[in-house]
């Protein structure tokens, strides 16, 4: 990882306060020119997407569960309570035996 200002890469790892850890998966400081560089939770890429996918395995083809089964395990990222919280629906993707909620659309065949 580079420094977006300088380019140097002794970026040193800093301590997010608890609100930032709703959508900050960590902060890097710059040792050379104190610019500071975010890694949040979802990639710009991964929102830019607008698929759901699974945040384990990438898999698209997603089951959707209208209420949480406690039998399955759930994806504890922050961001997934952050989006049910906000009332985003629920996916489960089978390979991973894992839910998770995501408001992105699920991936849908063309020409059915
Ligand atoms: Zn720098
Ligand atoms: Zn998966």
């Amino acid at each position: 990882m580079f420094c977006s200002g300088c380019q140097n890469n002794t970026l040193h790892r800093q301590k997010r306060r608890i609100w930032q850890r709703l959508w900050l998966r960590a902060i890097y400081k710059c040792g050379r020119c104190g610019q500071r560089e975010a890694i949040y939770w979802l990639d710009l890429s991964d929102i830019f997407t607008l698929t759901a996918c699974c945040p384990r395995c990438g898999n698209t083809r997603l089951k959707r569960y209208s209420r949480l089964d406690h039998i399955e395990g759930l994806y504890t990222a922050p961001h997934s309570h952050w989006q049910r919280f906000l009332g985003a629906p629920l996916y489960y993707c089978f390979p991973c035996r894992l839910q998770f909620y995501d408001f992105r659309k699920p991936h849908e065949k063309r020409g059915a």
